[in-house]
Order: C-alpha cells, then sequence, then structure tokens
C-alpha cells in the first residue's frame, strides 16, 4: 500500500525573502516524514510529529513562530484526528506549552473530551507533565511580524502504508487577534479532520473556515457528490473565496492521492508519496 504525506505552513500573503529558507527547512521535515511513514509508522504519530517540528522551528505562525494577540499574549490552537477511529483532541487559547500539537493529543488520548480552552487546557497539560516554553517573553520569536495578513499555520496529513490516514493542525492564530478568538484550527470539521475517505489541514482565514466547515466538508462532497479528492478540495476553496475568505489546505485521501489547492497569494506546502513524488513549494 502506497503511503503519502503532505505539509503547510500557512497561506496568505508570504515574504518573498523567506521563501528559500523556509522551503528548504520543510523539505527537510518532509523528508523524515517520508522515511517514517516508508518504514511503516502510523500516520497519527508521523502528523503529530510533522507538525511539532513544524511548531518548533520559530519559522511560522504556530508554536514559536507565533505572534502575540491585541493584549500582547501568546494565544496558540491545534488539533489532531484519526481517521480510522475517529477519535479527535484539541485545545484552544492555550498559553505556555511548547507544542499545543502533543497536547492535543493528549485531551483525544486521556480524557473523555475533544476540546479544552484556556486554563483549563493548560491544567490538563500541567497533570500531564507537558514540556512548557519556560519564560513567554523570550520564548516566541514572531514568524512574520508586521507582515499583512501575515498567516503560518501548520498542518500535516498522511495516509500510512497500513491504509490509515490522520491530520493535525497547529496555529498562533491570527495576528492582533482579540484575545480569547479560537479560529477554525482547532476545531474538528472546520480546520482539522480525518476518517477513512479524506484527512485534511487548513489555513487562512479561520472565520471563513468554520462558516463552511472546510476540513469535513471535502470528505462529504467525496460521499455525497461523489467526486474526487482534488474536485471536493477546489470546490472547498472556493466555497471559501467565494464569500471573501483566503486560504488553502491540504489533503489525502484512502488512495493516496494529494490535495493541495489554495485561494490566497501563497501556501507554503510540500508533499511525497511512495510512488515518487517529492514537491515543495511556496506559489
Ligand atoms: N486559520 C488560522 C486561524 O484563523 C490562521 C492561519 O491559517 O493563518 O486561526
Amino acid at each position: 500500500m502506497i503511503w503519502a504525506l503532505a505539509l503547510h505552513g500557512g497561506a496568505g500573503a508570504i515574504a518573498s525573502h523567506l521563501v528559500q529558507r523556509d522551503e528548504a527547512h520543510m523539505a527537510g521535515v518532509l523528508d523524515e516524514g517520508a522515511s517514517m511513514l516508508a518504514n511503516g509508522a502510523c500516520a497519527l504519530d508521523v502528523v503529530a510529529a510533522m507538525v511539532e517540528a513544524l511548531e518548533a522551528c520559530g519559522l511560522h505562525q504556530a508554536g514559536k513562530g507565533s505572534a502575540p494577540n491585541s493584549a500582547g499574549k501568546v494565544e496558540l490552537d491545534a488539533s489532531i484526528m484519526d481517521g480510522e477511529t475517529r477519535r479527535a483532541g484539541a485545545v484552544a487559547a492555550l498559553s505556555g506549552y511548547l507544542s499545543p500539537v502533543q497536547v492535543a493529543r493528549g485531551v483525544m488520548e486521556h480524557t473523555s473530551h475533544v476540546l479544552l480552552v484556556g486554563e483549563g487546557a493548560e491544567s490538563f497539560a500541567a497533570s500531564r507533565d507537558f514540556a512548557r516554553v519556560g519564560d513567554p517573553a523570550n520564548y516566541y520569536t514572531p514568524a512574520e511580524s508586521g507582515a499583512a495578513h501575515a498567516s503560518g499555520t501548520v498542518g500535516a496529513v498522511a495516509r500510512d502504508t497500513a491504509g490509515r490516514l490522520a491530520a493535525a493542525t497547529s496555529t498562533g492564530g491570527l495576528q492582533g487577534k482579540l484575545p480569547g478568538r479560537v479560529g477554525d484550527t482547532p476545531i474538528i470539521g472546520a480546520g482539522c479532520w480525518a476518517d477513512r475517505r479524506a484527512a485534511v489541514s487548513c489555513t487562512g482565514l479561520g472565520e471563513y473556515f468554520m462558516r463552511v466547515n472546510a476540513a469535513a466538508d471535502v470528505s462529504a462532497r467525496i460521499a455525497y457528490a461523489g467526486i474526487n479528492l482534488d474536485a471536493a478540495a477546489h470546490a472547498v476553496i472556493e466555497d471559501v473565496r467565494a464569500l471573501g475568505g483566503y486560504g488553502g489546505l491540504i489533503a489525502v485521501d484512502g488512495d493516496g492521492n494529494v490535495a493541495t489547492p489554495f485561494a490566497s497569494q501563497g501556501m507554503k506546502r510540500a508533499w511525497a508519496t511512495g510512488a515518487g513524488v517529492r514537491e515543495v513549494k511556496t506559489f
């Protein structure tokens, strides 16, 4: 069975002088994930590892690279979903922890809930000993500070050699957002989705992705309209664009096909498959 992996580092306006640096880093992360999948790793472990690496690198508006909200505080959102079981976990408005996606996975694996927010998410993370950032004032290095529509949510979707799908998404949200604002990223169905048909991770203006329930709609269109992954993924992004939003998504299906549509200036993205495909692109 063919494995497939896709990553994104955000859609929106992208500073062209940073493209080479970001593509080189993403290529390295992609190669690590590709070798995990080629060696039989499960899709859920791979998407969690990919998103954790993208959170830690500081090059995207997620994890270390996150920008503060309008009150000067960094509040992070993340989610993960296992396509085989449709188990899911998410955190929103989380502060002080190194890997929001790993805390989201903890919510999935160690609670009976799907989404924990704010102080509740932080007490949960503390109770499970997730790694903290130390001094937040020194840890965060906003990746694209000052850019209009700066975005850089990160995400990963994978199909493993056993045919299982998984998706994960993590973000610092929109730069200068209101305190307590939660976007699409931790909302299962909006910014992240996986079932047996498709695994999807979104990026862009989250309010629009919530209003079209973007990630789950890719799978629903495959099921109900009988169209393929590429057509379903493009139709969802067209829906976002038609409402006045911008952004993109990455998706894989149960046959290992990959789609990466976007309606924005660019979307940092990379994908590879067991059939020898390997691409890293921004525009
Ligand atoms: N979708 C994210 C949010 O609205 C932002 C992004 O992808 O840049 O929080």
